[in-house]
């Protein structure tokens, strides 16, 4: 156990920042400093104002064993209190389908019973042949253990085991299910995983699809047993700040960032400030310029070898969002989802489109769409946005202006290769080498449970 008087830079006031205030306040340490680069805290979960009501740009729901989050509800007092999801599928033509109603697919029953029958065996696999699978983070999977902290229950207690066949899930989700027998599966875990952004079976390693969809969570979706909150996910953290004994500091320009003689000094807006220790839940690696200006660590850290050559390999999602206002004659129904828009070949097309609020008209929908593939070139931003608006006239729910738009850094991760050849067991191995932990979603997965859990279970094995 560390000192309680450690001094703890955090970079970052999104879910793991805040969270890790939170645990960290929880045990009893209260030496610390968030320091977030934007004027607003939440990172990711984005919610604007559009008419007097908050809309999402970024995180929409949660799923009842998203557990760190009302941890952080109940520090606060406040719970979910969102309009209830709800959501229809259309082709990409526009026309409305049901694809998981047997009756209305006399033809696609055959392959609808074998469906439901893989899916049986895939959660009946996950309990025995890929026990320990479902652990936040992780440390172990690419050298057949697990070790980390159970999710099964709220008490998460820690759980450490071999298990060989874990070394199965650094094979992209598509070679797994082929392995297993389950192809068929990926027909209902590609709703909640392509179209919310993290890439394509053919390219992600099933570590990542199943940590984030376990089979009780993929149930949670089927069944729409989902959490959103009235003001939007941004008020959650919102809320948490407030309730931090030491809210983060906004508008903060880390300019330097230099570790030696066992404390780190902290160069902010023209200051040094001085600690003893840095949690970075911020990116660590982008590999390309980006137009918001964001950088990764190791362009502003003192970064040594080991850390620049690890974080090259990150890579992450092209995932763009738009808010756009229709007539209300052209409002859709209900959020709609466009499974064929969900393969590689349809690249930049719209995947879901959101409508939050069933009671009115004069709200904005929200669209999203994914313009990389690891092996094909990026689709430009202009082009997908045009693509999108494009498929909305198609959908009969035409756009009448864009009130809103982000193309986000999203779900930063390794690909197979790396995720094989240990990146995480190396990285989990330098926590703490230079006085520096490494937090955020690239350390477990980009949701804000699995972000704001990896923050407790750190400040559980380190503090
Ligand atoms: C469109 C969209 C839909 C999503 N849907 C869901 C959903 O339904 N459910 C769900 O659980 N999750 C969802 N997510 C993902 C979720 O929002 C993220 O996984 C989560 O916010 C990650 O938390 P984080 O703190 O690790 O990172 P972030 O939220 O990215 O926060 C990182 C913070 O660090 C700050 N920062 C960056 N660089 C610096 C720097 N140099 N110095 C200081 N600060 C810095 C950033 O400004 C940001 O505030 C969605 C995200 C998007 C974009």
């Amino acid at each position: 156990m560390m000192d309680k008087n450690v001094r703890i830079c955090i970079v970052g006031g999104g879910p793991a920042g805040l969270s890790a205030g939170m645990y960290l306040e929880k045990k009893g340490y209260e030496n610390y400093s968030i320091l977030e680069r934007l004027d607003r805290v939440g990172g990711k979960c984005w919610s604007p104002t559009y008419n007097g009501r908050r809309y999402e740009m970024g995180a929409i729901m949660g799923v009842p064993s998203y557990y760190a989050v009302h941890d952080v509800e109940e520090f606060c007092g406040i719970t979910h209190d969102g309009p209830k999801l709800n959501r229809n599928y259309k082709n990409k033509e526009g026309k409305i389908i049901e694809p998981f109603e047997p009756k209305k697919n006399i033809l696609k029953i055959p392959r609808l019973l074998k469906m439901k029958k893989q899916v049986k065996k895939l959660g009946e696999l996950l309990e025995t042949k890929y026990k320990g699978y479902d652990v936040n983070g992780h440390r172990g999977v690419s050298e057949g253990r697990y070790d980390g902290f159970s999710q099964a229950n709220a008490k998460r207690e820690p759980v450490k085991g071999e298990n060989p066949n874990l070394k199965d899930l650094c094979l992209p989700f598509k070679e797994f299910c082929k392995l297993n027998g389950v192809e068929l599966t990926q027909d209902i875990w590609i709703g909640p995983y392509t179209s919310f952004g993290y890439g394509y079976f053919d390219e992600i390693p099933a570590a990542y699809v199943l940590k984030y969809l376990d089979f009780q969570t993929t149930m949670n979706f089927v069944k729409v047993n989902l959490w959103t909150w009235k003001n939007g996910t941004q008020y959650i953290w919102e809320q948490l700040n407030d309730h931090l004994k030491h809210p983060a500091r906004l508008n903060s320009k880390i300019e330097k960032v230099e570790r030696k003689d066992g404390k780190v000094y902290v160069t902010v807006n023209g200051k040094v400030e001085e600690y003893d220790k840095i949690i970075v839940t911020a990116p660590l690696y982008i590999p390309n310029k980006r137009a918001d200006g964001q950088v990764g660590m190791v362009d502003y850290f003192d970064a040594r070898e080991d850390e620049k050559e690890l974080f090259s390999k990150i890579d992450y999602e092209r995932y763009d969002v738009l808010a756009v206002e229709t007539k209300p004659e052209d409002h859709p129904e209900i959020s709609y989802y466009v499974f064929e828009n969900m393969q590689k070949e349809r690249l930049g097309h719209l995947m879901v489109y959101y409508r939050r609020w069933k009671d009115t008209k004069d709200q904005v929908i929200t669209t999203y769409a994914l313009r990389k593939h690891k092996d094909t070139a990026e689709i430009p931003y202009d082009e997908c946005k045009k693509m999108v608006l494009d498929d909305l006239k198609v959908m009969k729910n035409p756009a009448s202006n864009v009130v809103n738009e982000w193309s986000v850094y999203y779900f930063p991760h390794v690909f197979s290769e790396d995720y094989a050849a240990g990146w995480y067991e190396k990285v989990e191995a330098m926590q703490d080498k230079y006085d520096t932990f490494y937090a955020g979603e690239i350390m477990s997965f980009g949701d804000m449970d699995e972000t704001a859990e990896y923050s407790r279970e750190l400040v559980e094995r380190f503090f």
